[in-house]
C-alpha cells in the first residue's frame, strides 16, 4: 500500500452466534423495512466495514431460542448488512426489503415483536486501505445499508457517485446524501442499473483514487466488472463486485 493507492483489505473478526429478539419494527418505506434485534448476546458485537455482513438465522414462530449454535443452524437463514449497531446496548439494526416472498422477507415483515433469530457473523471485515479521492457506489434496495455505511463512513467532502435502484414504492428510501453526493435513483421498472452501468464510458470515470462497491441481483455483476475494471481501470483490490441475491 503506497499513498498512491486505495484498496479494501479483509481483516478476520472473531466471530459468533447471537441469539437476540425482534424488538423493533419501522416501516422506512411501503416496501423497506428496519428491524432492531437486541439481547444481551448482542453487547460486543463487531461489524466495522461498510459491506460486513451476517447471516441471520430465523426461529420457527413460537420456538424458544435452541440452546446450541448447532441446533441454530438447523434453522432458515438468509445473509444481511448490519446497518447501525450498539454493541453497550446490545442491538443492531438491519433494514430489509420486502419483496413477493421468502422467508427473510415475510419475517421482516410480519414477525410478532419478540419473535427470536440468531445473528452469526461478520466473520471478516473489508477494511479500506488508503484514501480515496472518490467513491462509486451502485446498488439496489439490498445494497442501500452498505451504500449508507459507505456514505457515512467516508471523510467529509469526498465525493461520491452513487447510483440506487428501487422499485416504484421504495422511490423515497433514506440514504445519508450531501453535497459531495450524486445521487441517481433509478426506479423499476421503467429504469434499471444495468442499463445505467453499461451506459457509462470511460469519461464518466471519477477522477483520482477511486474505491468501487456495486452489490444487486447477480446479473448486475458482469456488467458493473466491465465498468470498473475494463473501461475505468480500477485496480481488482479497489473493487467489489457482489451479486446479493439471484432471481429465480
Ligand atoms: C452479503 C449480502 C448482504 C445482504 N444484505 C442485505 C440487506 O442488508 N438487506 C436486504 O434486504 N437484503 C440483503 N441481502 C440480500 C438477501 O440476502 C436476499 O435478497 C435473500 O434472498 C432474501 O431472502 P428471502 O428469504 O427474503 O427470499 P428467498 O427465499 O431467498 O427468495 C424467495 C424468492 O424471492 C426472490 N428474491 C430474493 N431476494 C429478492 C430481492 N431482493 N428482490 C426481489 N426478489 C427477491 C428470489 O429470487 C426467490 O424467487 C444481502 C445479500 C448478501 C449476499
Amino acid at each position: 500500500m503506497t499513498a498512491t493507492t486505495v484498496a479494501f483489505e479483509t481483516v478476520p473478526l472473531e466471530s459468533a452466534l447471537r441469539a437476540a429478539v425482534l424488538r423493533s419494527r419501522q416501516w422506512l418505506t411501503p416496501g423497506y423495512v428496519r428491524v432492531r434485534l437486541g439481547g444481551p448476546q448482542l453487547r460486543g458485537f463487531n461489524a466495522p466495514g461498510a459491506d460486513d455482513h451476517v447471516r441471520l438465522f430465523f426461529a420457527p414462530a413460537g420456538s424458544p431460542p435452541p440452546p446450541t449454535p448447532e441446533q441454530w443452524r438447523e434453522f432458515e437463514s438468509r445473509e444481511y448488512t448490519p446497518v447501525a449497531s450498539d454493541p453497550d446496548a446490545g442491538w443492531v439494526d438491519f433494514d430489509l426489503l420486502v419483496h413477493s416472498g421468502g422467508t427473510g422477507s415475510t419475517w421482516a415483515a410480519h414477525a410478532p415483536l419478540g419473535s427470536v433469530a440468531a445473528v452469526a457473523g461478520p466473520r471478516r471485515s473489508n477494511a479500506v486501505a488508503g484514501t480515496p479521492d472518490a467513491l462509486f457506489l451502485a446498488g439496489d434496495e439490498t445494497a442501500v445499508p452498505a451504500i449508507t455505511r459507505f456514505l457515512r463512513q467516508r471523510s467529509p467532502g469526498t465525493p461520491a457517485r452513487v447510483f440506487v435502484e428501487v422499485g416504484e414504492t421504495n422511490r423515497l428510501v433514506p440514504l445519508p446524501t450531501d453535497d459531495a453526493t450524486d445521487l441517481t435513483m433509478l426506479v423499476r421498472p421503467g429504469q434499471n442499473l444495468v442499463a445505467a452501468l453499461a451506459a457509462l464510458t470511460a469519461a464518466d470515470r471519477p477522477s483520482g483514487k477511486v474505491l468501487g462497491f456495486v452489490a444487486a441481483e447477480s446479473g448486475v455483476v458482469p456488467v458493473a466488472r466491465a465498468l470498473l475494471q475494463d473501461r475505468w481501470a480500477l485496480p481488482p483490490e479497489a473493487v467489489i463486485v457482489k451479486g446479493y441475491w439471484r432471481r429465480d
